[in-house]
């Protein structure tokens, strides 16, 4: 069980065949104008590989796009709409098939509101996450410890709560529902790069 940093690209062969659980971290939520910094990745098996990126990088990082582009390798996110529009912006793959443990938590945790990581994690699995790091300085040359472990914490659960979210959208009939919400993200994320971010185009209101 370790944390990875690695400079503008993932090493070959660093991860298990399978799903992986993908992270971003940017200078900010407007994606063309705030960088991404990191892309923090996770087979599951106990080790996180946060891939940093520096100012002026040109993003080439063959070996993680590949992973990013393999379309037999399911990419589990948390908030996955803001992940892929980063990723597809910056890296320009599109990093899908999807699982979404926020999209999977709406639909089935209808008794709550309370759809944030922090939760979920804390709700599924009784683990506690900090998110103090969340709003630090990610392009910074040198990560801290905390903003390492913060980073990787991000990654570290989804694979475990995809398991049980996987069984609560079977128990209460909306499996093909949340595929169809999954396969749906990547278009949700070009919909946010290409001017219609908070506008919901299915709406009835013409505006
Ligand atoms: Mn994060």
């Amino acid at each position: 069980m370790a944390v990875y940093l690695h400079e503008e690209d993932l090493p070959e062969g660093v991860l298990a065949p399978g799903p992986v659980a993908v992270d971003t971290e940017t200078m900010g939520l407007i994606t063309p104008r705030d960088r991404l910094c990191l892309v923090q990745i996770s087979d599951g098996k106990g080790d996180e590989h946060l891939v940093r990126f520096a100012a002026g990088s040109t993003f080439d990082a063959p070996n993680l796009k590949a992973v990013l582009a393999d379309p037999s390798r399911e990419k589990l996110y948390h908030f996955a709409r803001f992940d892929l529009a980063a990723i597809e912006h910056y890296l320009g793959v599109v990093a899908a098939p999807v699982f979404c443990t926020k999209i999977a938590s709406k639909l089935v945790r209808t008794y709550t509101d309370r759809h944030g990581l922090k939760d979920l994690v804390r709700e599924l699995l009784g683990k506690e996450i900090s998110k103090q790091q969340q709003s630090s300085d990610w392009g910074a040359s040198e990560l801290n410890e905390a903003q390492r472990e913060y980073a990787a914490s991000d990654v570290r659960y989804l694979h475990a709560m995809r398991d049980i979210l996987a069984v609560r959208l079977q128990r209460e009939g909306r499996t093909d529902l949340a595929q169809a919400c999954f396969d749906f993200l990547p278009a949700r994320a070009r919909l946010d790069l290409e001017g219609w971010p908070e506008h919901d185009i299915f709406s009835h209101m013409s505006a």
